[in-house]
């Protein structure tokens, strides 16, 4: 029998991968607070709700894909005057959520679902806007065992990986983790360039050499920050589309409350995120909405040349 997915954020990232859920033979109802998105989702085959109470009726599955924890908190367990979405959604349904939060808030609204008798995952996803339309994200999924396999069949059709990462608040710890690292390569990729060509280099040419070298990694092989060395990425378009920086700001702050949970040390973390921090507010024009691989900005604005 067909199944039923209630999804609800139907923004930047939800709005494709709604669409391949339907794509996939999915019975997609969708609520979303902007009738803008809500339209989109209806062109791509999606049944529009007018409310997530409503769109979660008989649902199979629950996915969300929203823009922070508050959010999703706020949406699934309520307040004093609102009753949280669990209240509403059928008994043994599954909720995946896709949002990147706390695990924190993950795990509060884990174990509210599980005291409603509804199964709940973290599942974060890495890849962007590009890799939703494309159904090709990587998933990280923390929650038990069983209810890790029951998310497969919906999210193997919005991905090509998906991992199990651990418990409730795993697939989010993972990538806070992903990020923080992906922070600290591009602005490390970043710093190397904007040094070659302040002393003379062809950054095409160091990019090449650093390519066959021990300095290669993923920001230099797919995500070049210097305009003109690869044609296709942000770095060539005004740094327009991609990973905004103020998304890798949001992930950054999680990745410092998980150190200070943990009382990890994360020296280079934390610099990164001072690093993307005066990038967007010490620029003229606003950053905050560029890809993040405008960080070589901030060097090439800081260089001595
Ligand atoms: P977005 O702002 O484009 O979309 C969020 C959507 O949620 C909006 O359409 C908004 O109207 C809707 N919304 C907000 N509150 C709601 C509510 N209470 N009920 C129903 N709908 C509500 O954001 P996005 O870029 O799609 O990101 C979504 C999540 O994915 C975020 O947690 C983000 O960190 C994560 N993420 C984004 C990217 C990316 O490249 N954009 C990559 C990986 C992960």
């Amino acid at each position: 029998m067909t199944k039923k997915v209630a999804f609800i954020g139907l923004g930047n990232m939800g709005s494709g991968m709604a669409i391949n859920l339907v794509k996939g033979g999915f019975n997609v109802h969708a609520y979303d607070l902007s009738q803008t998105a809500l339209a989109n989702a209806k062109k791509g085959g999606c049944t529009i709700s007018e409310t997530a109470d409503e769109a979660v009726i008989d649902s199979d599955y629950v996915i969300s894909m929203l823009p922070n924890g508050a959010i999703v908190e706020n949406l699934f367990i309520g307040d004093s005057t609102t009753n949280g979405l669990i209240n509403n959604i059928p008994k043994n349904a599954l909720i995946i959520d896709c949002s990147t939060i706390a695990p924190e808030n993950s795990r509060r609204v884990g174990i509210a679902a599980k005291a409603a008798g509804i199964r709940f995952v973290d599942a974060p996803v890495s890849g962007g806007v590009a890799a939703a339309n494309a159904g090709t994200l990587a998933f990280m999924v923390g929650g038990e065992e069983a209810d890790f396999t029951s998310s497969q069949s919906v999210l193997n059709t919005m991905g090509a990986n998906v991992f199990h990462a651990g418990d409730l608040g795993a697939g989010q710890t993972a990538k806070i983790c992903n990020n923080m690292l992906l922070a600290i390569h591009m602005a490390g990729t970043a710093e190397a360039l904007q040094l070659g060509v302040d002393n003379g280099l062809d950054p095409v040419v160091l990019s090449d050499i650093m390519l066959k070298s021990s300095g290669c990694n993923w920001s230099l092989e797919k995500y070049n920050p210097m305009p003109g060395v690869m044609p296709t990425v942000p770095s060539s378009n005004n740094y327009q589309g991609g990973f905004m920086v103020d998304l890798m700001l949001k992930d950054l702050g999680l990745a410092m409350e998980a150190s200070i949970n943990s009382r990890s040390s994360i020296p280079m973390g934390s610099t990164a995120r001072n690093l993307f921090n005066l990038h967007k507010n010490s620029s003229g024009e606003e950053q905050g909405t560029k890809d993040f691989s405008s960080i070589q900005r901030f060097y090439s604005k800081t260089s001595g040349i």
